[in-house]
C-alpha cells in the first residue's frame, strides 16, 4: 500500500481535527485508505433528466433541468424560508430553502438554466423540492452531472455535526483527485486478463463515482472478487501447506474389521451416496496424505454409519479413532449406537465426557495410552491435555457449531503425527458458507436419504387448532407411536420460557392423563442424571410424549417417534426448525411435524414456516436461511472472523466466489509459493493481508 494512502485522515483537505475525530470514532476511518474503503451503500442515478410532468410520488430522487424564477421569502421569523420556482416547459415545481437563503440568492441567477436534483415532496396537492442540489449545466448540456451519485453510511452524531453523506462524497472526491493518489494492482496480470477484471485503481475510483451503471457493476465485481480471492488464497495455501508438511498416516489395507462389519453386521444396505462417500474417504486415507474432509449430509442421511466405517479402516491398520460430539447427550447417543452396531465384534469402544467419574476416567485414559481402547467417543473432553492416544489415526468431529480453520487446527495440533480428520456438519450449510468456512477441506456430500424413508409431512397450525392437534397426537399414540413437544428456550427471556415450558407440560399432562399416558420432560436446567433418566424412559418407549426444550435438538434417535410438535415455532431459526424436525421420520412410519405459531406472523417468520412446510431438503433450507439472516447470523459462525466481509455477500455472490476460488487455485498451481517475479505484487499484498486480517489473530 502506498504511503500516501496511509496518511492520517486529518491531513485531507476539508477534514481538520474535529471531523477527523468524528470519522475515527464513528466510522473507524483513521487514514485515507480507510476513507477509500468506506464504500457507498448505493448510488442514485443522476444520468437521467426528467421533465416536471413525469414526477410521481414514489420517486425517491429526481433530476430536472430548467429555469429558476421568482425568488421570494415567505413566512415569519423562524418559519421564514426562501422559495423559487423551476420551469422546464412541461410544468413548474417549487424549490424551498429553510436555511442558507443568502448564499442561494447569491449563487443562483434568476432566469438562468440549471440542473436541479433532490427529493420531490407532495405538499398541498403540488410538488416541491426542499434543499435541492443546484448545478450549472456545462457546455455539453449537463454532461458534468451525468453520473451516479454515491450515498454513504453516516451516523446520527455525524449528521448532527454536518458531516453527512454529501460531505463524505466531497472528501472522497478530493482524495481521488489528489495527484498523489495511486493504487497498485494486487492481482497477477494474467488473472486480470483472463477474468476480465477492472484494475484495482479503476475499481476503487468507479465504486465511488461510477461513470455509469456498467462501470459500477464492473467495479463492484472487481472488489468482491478481490475480497473473496484473498480469503480463498489463504484457505488453499493453508491446505497446500498442510499437505506438504504432513505425510499423512497411510491406511494401506481394508481388512478384517471393516469387512466383517460390512458383510455381517451392517443392518441395512448403504445408500449410493453413503457408498460414494465411504469410497472418497477410503481414497484419502490410503493416499499417504493427511485427509481433511468435510462431510455434509442432511439430518437423518446416515452420517454415523459412514463415520463408523471410516473408524474401522483405522483399526484395520492398527490405529485408534475418535469421534467428538458437541453435547453429552449426542456423545452418549453415538456411543450407544456404535456399541450396539459393534456388539458382536471385538472392538473396544469407550465414552469420555465431562461427567465421566474420575475412577473410570483414569482407566479410560490408560486404555487410550496403551492402545487397548480402539474407539473413543466423547465431548470436548477428548481434546484435553490429559487425553493422550497411543496412535490416533482418525479424528472425527460431529459439529454443531462451525469452528473455522484456526480452531480446528488447534484441536489436533498437539498430536505429533496429525491424524486424518473428518468434520461432519449437523445440518447442511450453504455452498458459499462451506467454501468460506471449510474452504481448506475437501468435501463429501450425502445427498440421498435411505430408501425406506417417507418424507415428513409438515403443517402449520395456530392456537385455534390446538384441540385437534391433541386429537391427532392421541391417534398416533394409539397406533403405538411417540410424540415430541418442543418449546423454545431463548436466553434473553429465559424465565418466561421456563414458565411456558412448565405450563405446557402441565397442560399436556392434563390432556394426556396417567395411567393411560406417560409424559417425560427434559430441559437444560435439570441435573444430567435426571435428564438422562427421562430421556431413557422415552427411548425405551415407557413414555409416549416427550416435552422438551431444544436440548433434544441434536442427534437424538428414537425411530418410533413419529410426531414433532414445535410450540412458538416462529421463534426458532430455520435450520433449528429443520434440525428439530429431523428427530422424527427416522423409522419406516409416516411422520409429521406440526408448527404451532401465533395467528399473526412477521414476513420473515411466515417465510420460514412456509419454507419448512414446502420442503424437506436441508440444502434448500440452508440457502433460504442464509438469504434471510445473512452469513454472520448463521448458527455458530460468529466465532469465525472470516465472515466479516466488506463488500462481497455470501448469500448472493456464489458465482463470484466460485471464480475467485478457481483463480486462487490456478495461482497456486502455477506458483505454489508465490515466488515468481511476476507474482511479487500479489505475494506482497497477500503477506500483508495475512498479517492484518482478523483471521490472522486466531490462525
Ligand atoms: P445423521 O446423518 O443425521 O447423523 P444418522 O446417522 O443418525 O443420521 O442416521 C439416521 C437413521 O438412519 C439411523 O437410525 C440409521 O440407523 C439409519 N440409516 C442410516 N443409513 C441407512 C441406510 N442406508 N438404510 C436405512 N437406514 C439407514
Ligand atoms: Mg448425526
Amino acid at each position: 500500500m502506498s504511503s500516501f494512502l496511509q496518511t492520517p485522515i486529518v491531513y485531507l483537505k476539508g477534514v481538520g481535527t474535529n471531523r477527523a475525530e468524528l470519522l475515527q470514532k464513528e466510522l473507524g476511518i483513521f487514514t485515507l485508505s480507510d476513507l477509500l474503503f468506506h464504500f457507498p451503500y448505493r448510488h442514485i442515478d443522476r444520468s437521467k433528466i426528467y421533465s416536471i410532468n413525469q414526477i410521481e410520488p414514489e420517486m425517491p430522487y429526481i433530476q430536472l433541468k430548467g429555469k429558476i424564477m421568482h425568488f421570494r421569502t415567505v413566512g415569519q421569523k423562524r418559519a421564514q424560508r426562501l422559495v423559487a420556482e423551476l420551469y422546464d416547459g412541461t410544468g413548474r415545481i417549487e424549490l424551498v430553502w429553510f436555511q442558507g437563503a443568502k448564499w442561494v440568492q447569491e449563487a443562483v441567477k434568476e432566469g438562468k438554466e440549471y440542473v436541479v436534483f433532490g427529493k420531490p415532496n407532495l405538499f398541498n396537492g403540488s410538488y416541491n423540492i426542499a434543499h435541492p442540489t443546484v448545478d450549472e449545466p456545462d457546455e455539453e448540456g449537463g454532461k458534468k452531472y451525468l453520473r451516479m451519485m454515491p450515498f454513504y453510511t453516516v451516523t446520527e452524531r455525524m449528521r448532527n455535526r454536518a458531516l453527512d453523506s454529501k460531505v463524505l462524497m466531497k472528501l472522497t472526491n478530493a482524495l481521488l483527485a489528489d495527484e498523489r493518489f495511486n493504487v497498485p494492482e494486487n492481482l497477477p496480470d494474467w488473472l486480470v486478463q483472463s477474468y476480465k477484471i477492472t484494475s484495482r485503481k479503476e475499481a476503487l475510483m468507479q465504486i465511488h463515482f461510477p461513470e455509469n451503471n456498467a462501470k459500477l457493476q464492473q467495479a463492484t465485481y472487481r472488489l468482491k472478487f478481490e475480497e473473496l480471492f484473498f480469503i480463498q488464497l489463504r484457505l488453499l495455501a493453508y491446505k497446500q501447506k498442510q499437505k506438504a508438511i504432513y505425510n499423512g498416516i497411510q491406511f494401506s489395507q481394508v481388512g478384517h474389521y471393516f469387512n466383517t462389519f460390512y458383510n455381517s453386521y451392517l443392518p441395512f444396505e448403504l445408500t449410493n451416496a453413503q457408498k460414494r462417500v465411504v469410497k472418497e474417504i477410503r481414497a484419502d486415507v490410503k493416499s499417504g496424505k493427511q485427509m481433511n474432509r468435510l462431510l455434509q449430509g442432511d439430518v437423518g442421511s446416515g452420517k454415523t454409519v459412514v463415520a463408523l466405517m471410516s473408524m474401522l479402516m483405522a483399526i484395520d491398520n492398527g490405529y485408534q479413532a475418535s469421534l467428538m460430539a458437541p453435547t453429552e447427550i449426542l456423545a452418549q447417543q453415538h456411543f450407544e449406537t456404535i456399541k450396539q452396531l459393534l456388539q458382536q465384534m471385538d472392538v473396544e469402544v469407550k465414552l469420555l465426557t465431562g461427567s465421566t467419574p474420575t475412577k473410570e476416567r483414569k482407566v479410560i485414559l490408560e486404555g487410550i495410552a496403551n492402545g487397548s481402547i480402539h474407539l473413543l467417543i466423547g465431548t470436548h473432553a477428548l481434546i484435553e491435555e490429559t487425553v493422550v492416544f497411543q496412535n490416533l489415526g482418525l479424528a472425527i468431529v460431529d459439529e454443531q457449531h462451525r469452528f473455522g480453520v484456526a480452531q480446528r487446527a488447534k484441536m489436533w495440533g498437539k498430536n505429533k503425527f496429525p491424524p486424518h480428520q473428518l468434520v461432519m456438519t449437523a445440518t447442511p450449510i450453504p455452498r458459499t458458507l462451506a467454501m468460506t468456512l471449510y474452504g481448506d477441506l475437501d468435501t463429501s456430500v450425502i445427498d440421498e436419504l435411505p430408501a425406506n424413508r417417507k418424507p415428513i409431512q409438515t403443517v402449520h397450525r395456530t392456537e385455534s387448532n390446538r384441540l385437534r392437534v391433541y386429537g391427532f397426537m392421541r391417534e398416533q399414540i394409539a397406533k403405538g407411536r411417540q410424540v415430541y413437544v418442543v418449546y423454545p428456550l431463548i436466553a434473553e427471556s429465559e424465565k418466561m420460557d421456563y414458565a411456558n415450558l412448565q405450563h405446557g407440560f402441565e397442560e399436556i399432562a392434563n390432556m394426556f392423563p396417567m395411567p393411560q399416558y406417560q409424559v417425560s420432560m427434559v430441559h437444560g436446567k435439570m441435573k444430567p442424571a435426571d435428564k438422562e433418566a427421562e430421556m431413557q424412559r422415552f427411548v425405551k418407549g415407557q413414555s409416549q410424549i416427550m416435552v422438551a426444550t431444544t436440548v433434544i435438538e441434536v442427534g437424538v434417535n428414537v425411530p418410533n417417534a413419529s410426531v414433532m410438535v414445535i410450540e412458538s415455532a416462529e421463534r426458532f431459526g430455520l435450520s433449528q426448525l429443520h434440525q428439530l424436525r429431523g428427530r422424527v421420520g427416522r423409522g419406516a412410519e409416516q411422520s409429521y411435524c406440526i408448527l404451532m405459531t401465533k395467528q399473526k406472523l412477521s414476513g420473515d417468520a411466515a417465510l420460514r414456516v412456509r419454507t419448512l412446510c414446502n420442503t424437506n431438503n436441508g440444502f434448500e433450507i440452508s440457502e433460504v436461511d442464509l438469504k434471510l439472516r445473512g452469513p454472520g447470523a448463521m448458527d455458530g459462525t460468529a466465532q469465525s472472523g472470516v465472515l466479516d466481509l466488506r463488500i462481497a455477500d455470501l448469500a448472493n455472490d456464489q458465482l463470484i466466489l466460485q471464480q475467485a476460488r478457481q483463480a486462487a487455485q490456478q495461482l497456486l498451481e502455477k506458483d505454489p509459493t508465490l515466488a515468481l517475479h511476476e507474482h511479487k505484487p500479489v505475494a506482497e499484498f497477500f503477506a500483508e493481508y495475512t498479517r492484518l486480517s482478523k483471521w490472522g489473530r486466531i490462525a
